[in-house]
């Protein structure tokens, strides 16, 4: 009987898992989670994204019936298990960060020399992301084209799920206690039990309630963070609880079976060819993380400026929809799409802090924070990206809260201590009469920040430090 070891990383399901379907056909399996921790020398995953990995692996343990935890190198343990447990093969879902593709390689090198089989599949996106090449054979730096072009490949459907026998280990499992994955003191992810289902089973039902109650409009008001009319499932495409073939077919199937709204899916879809793109930049540009895609920006004369991006991080700049989106971060590790590009342009533009900055804080707080889509978000607000918004589209996060948030409930909901002033003053307190701040309960300055940067100063700041990468030569015309 043939033993294989299955390497679950970002890929924690049992459906369309093609490692372990391939697995469960040769034989017994041994489901396996290493607990790297930095991966490879890259930086660790953020403290939002390992509360959810917590949840996630105790979900994987009852779905598998039983997963085996341990904490180390995966180029050291999984040798050593092969060993114990007399496993002849092993196989792994492919992981697409830099570090991940050279520890990968690196270990398949060794275990073949070792003389165990080994197998990768892809299980994490729709296309390898060096699959999809435009007319001349070269990655694609737009997203529409790129997006077609994947559209006319037509779409692989999920694998059928294969029953499984797991082998004794012969191995000890490291109990939850031990994972060290979880916030102690302070434990700032309370009640996010209560906002979040981690799991293959949470993921799935999260896409129905999704298809059945709020695609329809998703086009529209997938801009308004005070409506429910978004999917929320970044964090379990992320970890891989459910795939994109996955939310592919299931899209299809509720739009031709269900009769749901087939312009709101192809929008939806489209979300989905958003990370597509991301990953497929992250493969060809390993680099999109760390240094500007467009070189011009490193010219930019950033800030370094302690204050100012401490209030942003805790939503004290005085901008309400800034501080809502902010606050909403801190308070359940998500942020509203929408709300995303208002606070990192504000970042970016009105406080000149470096786009780097604002991504690592992402990494951190974020529970879907995710290498690829994280890195190309943050270059495609600073305009340094590949399809870019142009650096000198600057948003008014006032006027973005007029229109995106029209009757002030997000807003309300997340800086309350603004919640009895009326819409005329809500979005921009300042110029609020004193009567009815007064009457409102505010004190400005003390019970809610003066605006920390004045908009239309700031404005003009930005745009004299896009001169300089305008004169490092940035082709204009192309970040448009
Ligand atoms: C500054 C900034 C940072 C971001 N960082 C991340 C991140 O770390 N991880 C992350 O998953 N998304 C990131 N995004 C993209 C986007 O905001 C989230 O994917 C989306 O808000 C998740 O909510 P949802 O699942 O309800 O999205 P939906 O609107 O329901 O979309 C469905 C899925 O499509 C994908 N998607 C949607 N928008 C994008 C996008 N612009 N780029 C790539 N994929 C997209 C996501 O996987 C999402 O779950 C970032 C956006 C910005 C502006």
């Amino acid at each position: 009987m043939t033993t294989t070891i299955v390497w679950f990383r970002q890929d924690l399901r049992v459906g369309d898992n093609p490692a372990l379907a391939a697995a469960a056909k040769m034989g017994d399996i041994i489901p396996l989670y290493i607990i790297e921790t930095p991966l490879n020398g890259a930086r660790d995953i953020g403290d939002a994204g390992k509360w959810w990995l917590h949840q996630s692996l105790l979900e994987l343990d009852k779905s598998l019936g039983s997963l085996l935890v341990l904490r180390g190198k995966p180029g050291d343990l999984l040798p050593k298990l092969a060993k114990a447990s007399g496993a002849t093969n092993i196989v792994w879902n492919r992981c697409y960060e830099p570090n991940a593709i050279a520890r990968d390689t690196a270990i398949k090198a060794d275990l073949v020399q070792r003389g165990l089989t080994v197998e990768s599949y892809n299980a994490a996106l729709l296309f390898e992301p060096w699959e999809v090449k435009n007319g001349s054979g070269q990655p694609f730096k737009v997203y529409s084209p790129f997006w077609r072009a994947c559209l006319a490949r037509g779409m692989t459907p999920p694998k059928k799920s294969q029953k499984f026998t797991i082998a004794n280990a012969k191995t000890n499992s490291l109990p939850p206690n031990d994972w060290q994955l979880l916030p102690t003191k302070p434990n700032w992810a309370a009640g996010w039990e209560m906002l979040w289902t981690p799991g293959e089973v949470g993921a799935l039902k999260r896409l129905d309630a999704f298809l059945a109650n709020d695609l329809q409009g998703y086009g529209e008001l997938r801009n308004r963070p005070d409506l429910p009319n978004i999917s929320r499932l970044s964090p379990h495409l992320h970890w891989g609880e459910i795939s994109p073939r996955q939310v592919a077919a299931r899209t299809t199937m509720a739009v031709d079976a269900e009769g749901r709204s087939a312009k709101d899916a192809t929008k939806f879809l489209s979300e989905i060819g958003w990370r597509e793109f991301a990953y497929q930049l992250l493969y060809n540009f390993p680099t999109l993380p760390s240094q500007n895609w467009k070189p011009a920006f490193d010219a930019y004369p950033w800030r370094t400026n302690k204050s100012d991006l401490k209030a942003w991080q805790r939503g004290q700049t005085g901008y309400p929809l800034v501080d809502a989106g902010m606050r909403e971060l801190w308070h359940t590790g998500y942020m509203h799409n929408r709300v995303r590009m208002v606070v990192a342009s504000f970042l970016i533009k009105h406080l000149r802090i470096d786009w780097r900055q604002g991504e690592a804080w992402f990494w951190d707080t974020l529970l879907d924070a995710d290498l690829a889509n994280n890195a190309a978000s943050w270059q495609w607000v600073a305009g340094s990206g590949a399809d870019a918004a142009p650096y000198f589209r600057i948003f008014n996060p006032i006027e973005q809260g007029r229109k995106f948030d029209p009757n002030g409930d997000y807003i309300r909901k997340w800086v309350p201590e603004l919640g009895r002033l009326s819409n005329d003053d809500l979005f921009w307190p300042h110029d609020a009469p004193p009567m009815a701040l007064k009457s409102a309960g505010i004190t400005l300055g003390k019970t809610y920040p003066h605006p920390i940067v004045d908009h239309a100063e700031a404005r003009i700041a930005a745009m004299k430090g896009y001169e300089a990468v305008k004169q490092a030569g940035a082709n204009v015309s192309n970040v448009a």
